[in-house]
């Protein structure tokens, strides 16, 4: 993806320079905030946890690395892509305005009305404050551990993750984990699954335009995306943890569907096409 020398976004909340000693552990109210309000988290890290090497860091100097502070631009110049294409989709496919999202970018651990954000939760939606909450390190563990190489890979989990928010602004997430509040564990995982691929088919659709509409999609891009989806599928990471894939306790997809809902958007660029609930119910 082109993106050195982007205008990159506004709405970037920076605090990898905070010290981590304010941030405390999650207590029991992080706990069941996180079950009320029904963040979106997306990947299981679980199985990954003692690799990833979430609590590092840190320092409250005022430098960042240099590479730190390219991902921090290179970060900013996707969000802002996806306020550009979110603008234009909105106008032209939903005749709304569209509220841009705050990204949050931290290092380590950092608190959220959804509970604290760190190497455990992975990134996440918070629909309480309508921010995204991203550790840039998590773009490692997609490449090495994930084995979700390039950084258009790292660009869909970006708009993955914006796509949560044109969700919450629709009102189809809220309307989904209320609906969700009510039902069995079995019910509730198939009611995300919907969600997910949903906001698969919505990267997809942004990625379309990143292409015809920005021109910043590079040779390979569209493929890493694809390959990401395949690689974070429910049944693939379940298989790499070394169990057999349970389908009742996805909440995310299989791999299978996760390319296909994500190509389904990219190859229409609209958003009418990305009904899971009506095609998977
Ligand atoms: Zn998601």
């Amino acid at each position: 993806m082109k993106w050195r020398g982007a205008r990159g976004s506004r709405n970037i909340e920076d605090r990898r320079r905070m010290s981590k000693g304010k941030t405390g552990g999650v207590g029991l109210v992080g706990i069941l905030v996180i079950l009320v309000i029904g963040a979106v988290f997306d990947v299981d890290v679980s199985s990954l946890l003692n690799a990833t090497g979430g609590s590092s860091v840190s320092s409250s100097s005022a430098t960042l690395p240099k590479e730190d502070k390219a991902q921090g631009e290179f970060v900013s110049a996707t969000l802002g892509y996806t306020e550009q294409i979110w603008d234009e989709v909105f106008r032209t496919q939903v005749g709304r305005k569209y509220n841009h999202a705050v990204l949050v970018l931290y290092k380590g651990v950092t608190p959220s009305p959804c509970g604290n954000a760190s190497g455990a939760t992975g990134p996440f939606f918070c629909p309480a404050d309508r921010k995204v909450y991203l550790d840039t390190a998590f773009f490692t563990t997609l490449s090495r551990k994930l084995g979700a190489k390039g950084d258009f890979a790292a660009a869909y989990v970006v708009a993955h993750e914006v796509a949560h928010h044109v969700q919450n602004e629709l009102g189809t997430l809220p309307k989904a984990n209320k609906a969700r509040q009510s039902m069995n564990k079995t019910d509730s995982n198939r009611v995300s699954v919907m969600i997910e691929l949903q906001a698969d088919c919505y990267s997809g659709v942004w990625a379309q335009y990143a292409e015809s509409s920005l021109g910043v999609i590079e040779g390979g891009d569209i493929r890493e995306a694809v390959n990401a989806a395949r690689q974070i599928g429910d049944d693939t990471l379940q298989r790499n943890a070394g169990s057999r894939p349970m389908p009742h306790t996805f909440t995310h997809g299989t791999s299978e569907q996760r390319q296909k809902w994500f190509a389904r958007g990219y190859k229409s660029g609209r958003m009418d096409q990305c009904d899971t609930f009506a095609a998977l119910n």
